[in-house]
Order: structure tokens, then C-alpha cells, then sequence
């Protein structure tokens, strides 16, 4: 039997920056992950440059936590994008504003970063124990752990579980820990794919023309929100992805759980407005094809000129009017969400009323959740990284006051 301060399971940002706290806080911890490696998903982050965070301002940045920005709003005031960028430069990670307003690390991926950080919390005294997937409790209140030399107990009467989400399993985010802390009576909320594909049952035709291919200068809109948001889509096999469709997730996830279905609009020129539009299409079009046409007067071609076709039968090209208004608000119905595993990052879990506010959750004092697996959703650009680390440094805080508030009451006993 092992005893410790203070045990961290989960080695992603969420667990790292919790142990990184409590290590400078002269706290000994003790970081177990279930991998052979730490911080898988983080390294995959960096291969798409990883966006670290966001540099527009404090309020639209809270805004992008959509119904869960003012349980975050805290962590954020702990630990904001500013803070982020100041801690990789430190690192050696010098980041860079991209033209999106997104931060970057210059060398744009996470190795060295990661490498860098792994150091100094080795030099710091991390004790890291990888290949030890953690099981639950038992029934004595011992940590379990399954290692590749037999089950393992640890006496841990202080945790953060910073678990992840549950997409991408095969990198350690498997959300087994639902089962295990709902014996434990915690609330949780179902997890659900967030910035991950939608499917919209294609006709095969247009799948097997076009899967693959980005649909860009577009707008889009769901059906339950006025709004329309610039940007653009990637087509695929069962329906789309890509930045606009993660901005939008949370409106589409709640449209498809209210009706089973959820209708968005496309918007093919959004630079002209509809009376440009039909003016545009309602030009002579002396005996060119429709492509042509379409082609010349608006600039449509491939796969958008692909999407008209898929949702507007050919006799209705001749009426002006429905082929401009079919062109600036295109309709499709999403059916579902593509498979979970395959999510840039989940929404759902520990839920808000679980805990207070140092992130300990009410039932099982002594025990702290960070990262992906709290109940927090936000779209891509930097939002899900910035809030998984802020709410690691705010769990280990908590931890801090927690362990100080057991010393305190040992001493008057
Ligand atoms: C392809 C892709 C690209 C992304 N790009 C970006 C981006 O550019 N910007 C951005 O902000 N976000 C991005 N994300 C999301 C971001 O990586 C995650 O939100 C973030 O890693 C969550 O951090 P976390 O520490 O909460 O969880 P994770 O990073 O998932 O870490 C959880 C850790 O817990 C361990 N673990 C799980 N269960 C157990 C167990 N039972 N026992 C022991 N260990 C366990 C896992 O092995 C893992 O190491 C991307 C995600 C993906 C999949």
C-alpha cells in the first residue's frame, strides 16, 4: 500500500497544469495515466498547429462558452488566454496571433512544448506512474489501478481526475470513469460528439463526387437561431464537418434532441444579397448550361454548384426567384451526429451542480474534477485547450485550500 499527498489522474493539460500547480506549491504529487505516454491528445492537437487559444477580447471569448460560460468564468479569470500564451512562451513555446485572431505556437505542433513541460515538472518532483489505468474506488476507498503487473491499490485521500472526454478513446479518453463515478453518485450529463461531423443523408451521386471537398465562402445558419455565421465546411462521406459546423454544434445537438432532426441553411454567395442574386440568375442565358451559367454570372462551380443540384429538382433552375433564394439560404436537414469517437471533443459529463466551486464535488469531498470531462462544451479555436488548463490550475488551487483546511481543523482538534 502506497500513500500519498495528493494523486492526478489523467496526464492531458487539464492533469498536467494541476500537477505543475501543486508542485510549485511545494505539494508532492503523484501522476498516473493509463497510457504508455502522456498527453496523447494534446500531441494529435499539435498536428493541426495546435491552437492554443484566442486573442479577441475577454467577454467574446467567454461568449463562446455558450450556456456553460459562467461556470467557466472563474477558471478563466484564474487562468486566461493571456495567461496561456505567457506560460508556453515561458516553456520556450513562443506563440504567434494568426490571421484568425486564433494562438499559435510558432514551431505550430506540441512536441517540444510538451517535452519542455515534462521536464520541468520532472526537475519540479513529479512522480509519473504510466500503463495505470484507474479502475475506481474499492471498497475500503482505495484507488484502483490496472497495470501491466496486476491490479494495483492506492491509498489517495486527495485526487484530481482530469479523465478527458470521451472521443478519441484510442489515445486514453475512453470515459470509463462514468460508470465508476456514477456508483459514487455523482450527476453526470450524457456525453454527445461536439465539434465532430454531422450526417445528412447525401444522395450517393453527390457523396461519391464530392466527399473530401471544402465548401468555403459560405454562411450558415440553423433553423432555431436567426443568425448566420461565415466560414466554411468540409464535405464527407455522411454528411459535413468543419469549423462552421462546430461553431453551430451546440444549436444543431439541441435541435436534433428537441425534434430528432436539425435544419440548417447554406448560403452560396454571401457577399450578394438576394435581389443580386436573382437579378444575377434571371440574365439571359442564351443556350449555356446551367454550370456555365451559374458559373460566369456568380462564380458557383464544383461542389456548391453540386449542392444546388442535390436539393433543387432541375425544372425549378427556370424560376428566378427559387433558384436566387434556393442559392442564398441552400436547405438541409442533418439526422444525426457522426460517431462520438470520432469528435474533436465531447460535451456532457461531471455535471456544475456537482461541485463547488474549487471544483470538488460535493459528494465525494477530497475529490476534484478538471479538464474535457466536466460538463463545459465550447467550439473550436482554442476555447476547449484554454478551459482544460485553467480548470486544472483551479482544481489544484482548490486542493491547496482543501488540504490547508484539513491541517487547520487537525490543529484545533
Ligand atoms: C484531433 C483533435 C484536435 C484538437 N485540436 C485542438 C486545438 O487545436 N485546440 C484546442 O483548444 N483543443 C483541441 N482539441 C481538444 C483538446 O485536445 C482537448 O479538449 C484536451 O486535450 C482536453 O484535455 P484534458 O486534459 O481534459 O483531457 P485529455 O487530453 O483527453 O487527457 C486525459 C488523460 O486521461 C487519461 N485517462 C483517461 N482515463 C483514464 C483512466 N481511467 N486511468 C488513467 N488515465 C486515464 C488519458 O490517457 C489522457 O492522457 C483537439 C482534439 C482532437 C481530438
Amino acid at each position: 500500500m502506497v500513500t500519498h499527498s495528493v494523486s492526478i489522474i489523467g496526464a492531458g493539460p487539464a492533469g498536467l497544469m494541476a500537477a505543475e500547480t501543486l508542485l510549485q506549491a511545494g505539494v508532492q504529487v503523484t501522476l498516473y495515466d493509463a497510457m504508455p505516454s502522456v498527453g496523447r491528445k494534446f500531441l494529435l492537437a499539435g498536428k493541426g498547429g495546435l491552437n492554443l487559444t484566442h486573442s479577441e477580447a475577454a467577454s467574446l471569448f467567454l461568449s463562446r462558452y455558450g450556456d456553460s460560460a459562467s461556470w467557466v468564468e472563474p477558471w478563466l479569470q484564474r487562468f486566461d488566454a493571456a495567461a496561456l500564451r505567457q506560460w508556453a512562451d515561458a516553456l520556450g513555446a513562443e506563440t504567434f496571433v494568426g490571421s484568425s485572431g486564433r494562438v499559435f505556437p510558432k514551431e505550430m505542433k506540441a512536441a517540444p512544448l510538451l517535452r519542455a513541460w515534462l521536464q520541468r515538472l520532472r526537475s519540479q518532483g513529479l512522480q509519473l506512474h504510466t500503463r495505470h489505468c484507474c479502475t475506481g474506488w474499492d471498497d475500503a476507498g482505495h484507488l484502483c489501478f490496472d497495470t501491466p503487473k496486476g491490479p494495483v491499490q492506492v491509498e489517495a485521500p486527495v485526487v484530481i481526475l482530469a479523465l478527458g472526454g470521451g472521443s478519441w478513446s484510442r489515445l486514453g479518453s475512453d470515459a470509463a470513469w462514468i460508470q465508476w463515478l456514477g456508483k459514487r453518485h455523482v450527476q453526470m450529463t450524457a456525453l454527445e460528439a461536439s465539434n465532430g461531423g454531422v450526417v445528412i443523408p447525401w444522395s450517393s451521386h453527390f457523396s461519391q463526387r464530392f466527399a473530401g471537398q471544402a465548401v468555403k465562402t459560405i454562411a450558415m445558419q440553423v433553423a432555431s437561431d436567426p443568425a448566420w455565421r461565415r466560414g466554411e465546411i468540409m464535405v464527407t462521406d455522411t454528411g459535413i464537418e468543419g469549423g462552421l459546423v462546430y461553431a453551430l454544434s451546440a444549436c444543431i445537438r439541441q435541435q436534433l434532441r428537441e425534434q430528432g432532426h436539425a435544419d440548417i441553411a447554406l448560403d452560396l454567395t454571401p457577399d450578394r444579397d438576394v435581389a443580386a442574386v436573382e437579378k444575377a440568375v434571371s440574365a439571359p442565358r442564351a443556350g449555356r448550361s446551367w454550370s456555365t451559367f451559374l458559373q460566369r454570372q456568380l462564380g458557383l462551380k464544383g461542389v456548391k454548384l453540386g449542392l444546388l443540384y442535390e436539393v433543387l429538382a432541375r425544372d425549378a433552375f427556370d424560376d428566378a426567384a427559387q433558384l436566387a433564394q434556393t442559392i442564398k439560404s441552400l436547405p438541409l436537414r442533418i439526422t444525426g451526429l457522426q460517431d462520438i469517437d470520432e469528435a474533436i471533443s465531447t460535451a456532457g459529463g461531471v455535471a456544475a451542480e456537482n461541485m463547488d466551486e474549487n471544483l470538488m464535488l460535493r459528494t465525494v469531498p477530497g475529490v476534484f474534477c478538471a479538464g474535457e470531462m466536466l460538463d463545459w462544451d465550447a467550439p473550436t479555436g482554442g476555447y476547449l485547450l484554454t478551459a482544460s488548463f485553467a480548470s486544472g490550475k483551479v482544481a489544484a488551487e482548490g486542493v491547496i485550500r482543501w488540504l490547508a483546511s484539513q491541517s487547520a481543523a487537525v490543529t484545533q482538534e
